[in-house]
């Protein structure tokens, strides 16, 4: 099974903190308050929290292959 590979556009990110409630084993913030990754691949379990963190996104800053 291909994993999921996340990426985010820290440019984009306007620090809402969606992301890190939404799907917390894959989304965290950085000491500024923008998203950083936990790990930019995202196990099958987290899969569709990550999308739910994408979909939620404010600033569209999070994206899913
Ligand atoms: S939900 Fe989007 S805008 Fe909010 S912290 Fe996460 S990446 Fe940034």
């Amino acid at each position: 099974m291909t994993s999921m590979i996340a990426r985010v556009d820290k440019d984009r990110c306007i620090m809402a903190g969606n992301c890190m409630f939404t799907s917390p084993n894959v989304f965290t913030q950085d000491d500024d308050g923008f998203v950083e990754l936990l790990t930019t691949e995202v196990a099958p379990e987290d899969a569709e929290g990550a999308r739910d963190a994408a979909r939620s996104c404010p600033g569209s800053a999070i994206f899913l292959d």
